[in-house]
């Protein structure tokens, strides 16, 4: 077991929890455009219940600190995404395990693990505005970063970089599922809160990587 990689990703999990608070209101307001608001809380709510999971998995590798993360973000975000981060979260602690060396290989081949499970599970497509407009860009940047042997933390972080961009993006789709679509054509010209807070996160993880 190792206990290094189950630290980082700890470390990582702090960073996404104190980059929801922060940005709590903001995913609240961008989600009652279209939504019913409350994409903030839930995420604060599931990212407080990951940490502490993982804080109290202490004796275990980073495939079980990710799983015990991923069960209780699902267990108590509520909503779809709360549902949809547990599952990734899970799915990416499965696909490291407990006991192999996370190469960068091994962590962009988890993570394409993690976004197509998510999308099996939810049923969106990739263009549908919803937080795979971020996930799948992310993923891809991240893989062609490693396949380039970039350093893990300058790939994660370039890889972020992409996921923002292509949240800020979906401000110009109309929403194809979930809780928005009835009102997908006020959605017009406002990202995607999903995408947002993917983006928001995965920049939070990219720089707890960095330190
Ligand atoms: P709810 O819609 O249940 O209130 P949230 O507000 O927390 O849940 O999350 C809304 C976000 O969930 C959306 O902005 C979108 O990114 C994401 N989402 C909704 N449905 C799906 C889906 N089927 N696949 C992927 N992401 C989805
Ligand atoms: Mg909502
Ligand atoms: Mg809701």
């Amino acid at each position: 077991v190792s206990r290094q990689a189950a630290t980082t990703a700890r470390q990582v999990l702090a960073a996404m929890t104190d980059a929801v608070i922060e940005n709590e209101e903001r995913l609240g307001r961008m989600d009652a455009v279209a939504g019913d608001g409350d994409h903030g809380t839930g995420m604060v709510r599931g990212m407080k219940a990951a940490l502490s999971a993982a804080q109290r998995a202490e004796h275990s590798g980073i495939g079980s600190v990710l799983r015990a993360a991923g069960d209780a973000f699902g267990d108590r975000a509520g909503g779809t995404s709360g549902i949809l981060w547990g599952i990734l979260l899970t799915t990416v602690g499965v696909s490291l395990g407990d006991t192999e060396a996370v190469t960068p290989e091994r962590l962009a081949t988890a993570l394409r693990d993690g976004a197509e499970t998510v999308q099996r599970i939810g049923k969106a497509q990739v263009g549908d505005k919803t937080l795979l407009d971020a996930l799948f860009p992310f993923v891809a940047s991240l893989e062609s970063a490693v396949a380039e042997r970039r350093p893990v933390a300058q790939a994660w972080a370039q890889a972020a970089d992409e996921a923002v961009r292509a949240a800020a993006a979906t401000a110009n789709l109309v929403a194809g599922i979930g809780r928005a679509r009835p009102l997908a054509e006020r959605s017009l010209g406002t990202p995607d809160p999903g995408a947002v807070s993917m983006g928001i996160v995965l920049t939070a993880a990219a720089d707890a990587l960095k330190a």
